[in-house]
């Protein structure tokens, strides 16, 4: 039901009503001439409407949710309570440095934290998200190529496995992609991309572990191959969970990189956001990062390092500084975790990645890289099922919502027919994995005995199966009463 159904005339919440400033200094222009059409409801009526939708939804914090490449983990309550003191939530973003010395504070040390966990000789928080992270990087890799009198390179090359945001990063900084393939093993074959770089390559861009969840072999010479064709090498931060600790991009030889802390530092992802996909850069694209950054001057203080400090940066990337509220989380997270928290949740986001692919192969499930030991997430394909019983990936991640269960990451990377990307994270127990492979091999023998069972699933939830086609291009967002 709408709210707005619930409207009847007159009634109104007030309770927590407010004194309207006066309108007298809004030009008349500007004045709506028209009743709001806002629907009229009590406070109890509002409360009521919205808990019980947000009861209808999936979330971390009702449902084991192991959606591959998302990192879907706990958001620990503790970093939320840090970063509601309140202090942080009522500084204003335009208060003076010497007043906002603590805050400042917190985010010069998380640029630190991060710096020391990638191998990266600085870091910008302000990017708003993994994707405009990758913006700004491929941004900085052409302010580069462009500052270095080499303005021409004009592709940059990406594996078939990538994230559909990297390409369309590419392609928003005005240059062309092309693809690099990968090999039945998971690994960017390395072959296809010697012949493909060359003085046309701006930079290459991928992520180790891959979206196939396996860490990428060749990573070293893939870099020297880049870097002697004269591109920059970019990591895409989604996969980081996995070698948390252990193995840091810098050092992989990568030049550029976003971090998505929605997923590896445990702050909440929201609807699409809020989020933060702070940048970290090697010594070659220090000059260009986004502004501002928090610097630390001789005596101690801490203060915002702008466009005048650095005259290449390639500016602005959100308003004031990104997202502080999450970033706070981020931080706090990193704090209460310290150095050996970082690596135990690298080691056990993959020890249960390991442990779930091992046990959905002993139910029948076949591995996409049977060879390879996966990393913190892992892809089952489910070709044979599709083939044989006629229940596709798809039918099987709708019949999991009917057990309570969020479902895989579907139909990516597409280079894996009938694809599953799972990934159990750190943060979930023994139990609840072992309840999610049970599901899934009930959900196998019922393809085998029951399949429209499962083609029509799911049976149990408010909506069935929707025509997701319909429901993009056909947005209809308003309620005409
Ligand atoms: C999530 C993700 C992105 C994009 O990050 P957002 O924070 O969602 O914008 C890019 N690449 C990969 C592999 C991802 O999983």
């Amino acid at each position: 039901m709408l709210i707005f159904e619930l409207s009847s005339k007159g009634r109104s919440a007030s309770a927590q009503y407010e004194e309207c400033e006066s309108v007298e200094d809004i030009p008349e222009i500007y004045l709506r001439n028209k009743p709001t059409g806002l629907p009229e409801v009590s406070e109890l009526q509002v409360i009521r409407h919205f808990t019980n939708l947000s009861k209808k939804n999936f979330s971390i914090d009702g449902q084991f949710y192991p959606l591959g490449s998302c990192t879907m983990k706990y958001n620990p309550r503790g970093a939320h309570q840090a970063a509601r003191i309140h202090g942080f939530l009522n500084r204003h973003p335009l208060t003076a440095e010497n007043k906002s010395q603590g805050f400042l504070a917190c985010m010069f040390e998380l640029q630190e934290y991060l710096k020391d966990l990638t191998g990266m000789q600085a870091v910008s928080l302000t990017p708003m998200a993994g994707a405009q992270g990758e913006l700004a990087g491929v941004a900085m890799i052409k302010s580069y190529h462009e500052k270095n009198g080499d303005p021409n390179r004009s592709e940059i090359l990406i594996p078939t496995a990538a994230h559909g945001t990297n390409p369309a990063t590419a392609v928003m900084c005005g240059y062309k992609v092309r693809e690099v393939g990968v090999t039945k093993d998971g690994d960017v074959d390395l072959d296809q991309l010697k012949n493909t770089v060359g003085p046309a390559t701006a930079g290459f861009m991928m992520t180790n572990p891959s979206t196939c969840g396996v860490f990428e072999r060749q990573i070293q010479g893939i870099a020297d191959v880049v870097h002697n064709a004269g591109g920059l090498l970019y990591y895409d931060g989604a996969n980081l969970n996995a070698i948390l600790g252990t193995v840091r991009p810098g050092d992989m030889g990568f030049d550029v990189m976003h971090m998505n802390l929605h997923k590896t530092f445990a702050t909440p992802h929201g609807g699409g956001g809020p989020g933060a996909g702070p940048v970290g850069v090697g010594e070659k694209l220090a000059p260009f990062i986004p502004t501002p950054v928090v610097g630390k001057d001789n005596n101690g203080d801490f203060r915002w390092i702008d466009e005048q400090d650095l005259p290449n940066s390639i500016g602005h990337l959100s308003t004031f500084m990104g997202n502080a509220g999450i970033l706070l989380r981020a931080y706090a997270y990193a704090r209460m975790l310290g150095f050996e928290g970082m690596q135990r949740v690298g080691k056990y986001a993959t020890l249960n990645a390991n442990y779930m692919a091992k046990r959905l192969t002993q139910a029948g499930f076949r591995l996409a890289y049977p060879k390879r030991r996966p990393t913190h997430e892992f892809i089952i394909s489910l070709s044979d099922e599709a083939k044989d019983l006629g229940v596709t990936a798809m039918d099987f991640a709708k019949r999991l919502l009917d057990y309570g269960y969020h479902a895989p990451t579907t139909y990516f990377p597409l280079l894996v027919p009938e694809c599953l990307l799972i990934e159990p994270t750190e943060t979930e127990t023994r139990e609840e994995i072992d309840g999610f492979v049970d599901a899934m091999a009930a959900i196998l023998e019922e393809a085998r005995r029951t399949p429209e069972l499962v083609r029509t699933a799911p049976h149990t939830l408010p909506v069935k199966r929707l025509d997701d086609v319909r429901a993009a291009r056909d947005l209809d967002l308003v309620y005409v009463g």
